[in-house]
């Protein structure tokens, strides 16, 4: 199951694999670097 998250740089960052969770989670962003909170 593939799912895009969109950093606040405007890049969106697959997930795919990353369990569904009620919890934010945080995602490395490779082109700013910035951990950013998703909830997915
Ligand atoms: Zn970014």
């Amino acid at each position: 199951m593939a799912l895009n998250v969109k950093c606040k740089c405007g890049v969106e960052i697959n997930v795919a694999g990353v369990t569904s969770s009620l919890e934010p989670v945080p995602v490395y962003c490779v082109v700013c670097g910035t951990v950013t909170e998703h909830e997915i």
